[in-house]
């Protein structure tokens, strides 16, 4: 288990994701080397060196779902850069063979496999592919005389993987493939954006997923922008699309997954933006600030948003942590009161206790706002217009916002989450301009 507790996710575009824990990096799927369109049915496709280490320094191991170019592609550099070892399926093997990595750091894997990576152990499952027209899509034995640099066409699919990521023996994260009762139960998933209805539904049963990270959505004929710039979708599938040239929309899809599981948290990271997935798996909090004992078990603490009404709006605390000083303002550094459970404590005594410590204000009218999140679950209180707010040491400053900023300065979007369900359930009319 790592030391800090902390796991750390990137989304690296496409299905491309890196996973860190202590000293642990493992990348699924490295895809940064893109090309034109038409470049599928002609000539060689070298990777651009150097590209992949820009975007990922360090690693220590890299998965790969499949052998199509879109997952597999910049996946040999990386391993020639970083050192890093290779694990897929025997043509993912010979094709990072063919591309020089050492044979030293491959490692064929199989359904059933379950290998451990450092801070991480990692199950491996076999899933569906998805067809184009029916039929599946560059399947098969690799061509004979395979050389390099190889045609988008050698990079051909013998057997489709799934992942599941355990942290501390704890499973935090599955990718799901096309046929939504493969994936294993986790508390994220990592899947497509334009599956219907019926999907979504069946994944989050067979999973029990309260964390949805969309991937696989970007155009992949482009290159990526930098960090944060976030990219252009993908055209959607034709057969399930009307019209049939449209784009995949991640809106839509955020819009979908909370019709049908309101409860359930989709964070859309931005390409190559640090995610902390730390609140899901249960390890940054069992230790706070100053070194005491946590809960071990869920929940491991609440927040608690703390709103006003003034001149006809709503307004939200956002608390500035002190921790990184005052110029800090990236992850952790605003939102609304929070803190761990104490071991043996009820989690409504936690949230009474963490207002009062946090803000000076009394928890008499708190509420555990509704949905179903076990770990870390979000109380709201309604504050008089001119409640007095006292911060303890753990802040430096506070702000009463509009739902729009609370939001934009909470970080990750877990933090901001929190202010969404609250004003959703308060009925804050401005949460319409929000749900995008
Ligand atoms: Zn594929």
């Amino acid at each position: 288990m790592p030391e800090s507790g902390k796991v750390v996710l990137r989304w690296l575009g496409a299905a491309g994701l890196e996973l860190r824990a202590g000293w642990t990096t493992v990348v699924v799927d490295p895809f940064f080397s893109r090309f034109p369109f038409w470049r599928l049915w002609l000539g060689r496709v070298s990777p651009i060196t150097g590209l992949a280490s820009r975007h990922v320094p360090r690693c220590s191991h890299i998965l790969v779902t499949h052998a199509h170019w879109d997952h597999l592609l910049d996946a040999p550099d990386l391993a020639k850069a970083t050192g890093a070892m290779v694990l897929g399926s025997a043509n993912t093997c010979r094709l990072a063979q063919a591309a020089g990595v050492d044979s030293r750091t491959i490692r064929e894997v199989h359904p059933g496999d379950s290998v451990d990576l450092g801070a991480f152990r990692v199950e491996v499952f076999e899933t569906t592919h998805g067809t184009v027209l029916g039929r599946p899509y560059n399947a098969g034995p690799l061509p004979p005389g395979l050389r390099f640099p190889a045609r988008a066409g050698d990079y051909r699919m013998d057997v489709c993987l799934g992942f599941r990521f355990f942290v501390g023996g704890k499973p935090l994260l599955s990718l799901a493939g096309e046929k939504p009762e493969e994936v294993r139960p986790a508390p994220i998933v990592a899947v497509a954006v334009h599956k219907r209805p019926g999907y979504y539904r069946r994944l989050l049963e067979t999973s029990g997923a309260r964390v949805v990270i969309p991937i696989h959505w970007d155009d992949l004929f482009r290159s990526l922008g930098p960090a944060g710039q976030q990219p252009r979708p993908m055209l959607h599938p034709p057969a399930l699309a009307w019209p049939p040239l449209r784009r995949m929309d991640v809106g839509v899809f955020r819009r979908l997954l909370s019709d049908i599981r309101p409860e359930v948290q989709v964070i859309t990271p931005q390409v190559f933006e640090e995610c902390d997935l730390s609140h899901w798996s249960g390890l940054y909090h069992e230790r706070t600030y100053d070194g005491a004992p946590v809960s071990g078990g869920p929940p491991y603490g609440c927040a608690v948003v703390v709103f006003r009404r003034s001149r006809g709006r709503f307004e939200y605390l956002a608390l500035h942590r002190s921790h990184e000083g005052p110029g800090y303002d990236s992850n952790w550094a605003w939102g609304p009161a929070a803190g761990a459970r104490l071991p043996d404590e009820t989690v409504d005594h936690c949230a009474a206790r963490e207002l009062k410590e946090e803000t000076g204000l009394s928890a008499d009218t708190c509420v555990q706002a509704s949905g179903d999140n076990r770990d870390w679950p979000v109380y709201w209180l309604e504050a008089e217009k001119d409640a007095t707010v006292r911060l303890s040491r753990e802040h430096d400053r506070y702000a009463w916002l509009p739902l729009a900023e609370a939001v934009a300065l909470s970080l990750p979007a877990l933090v901001a989450q929190e202010y969404m369900s609250v004003a959703k359930e308060i009925g804050d009319p401005a949460i319409k301009e929000m749900v995008t």
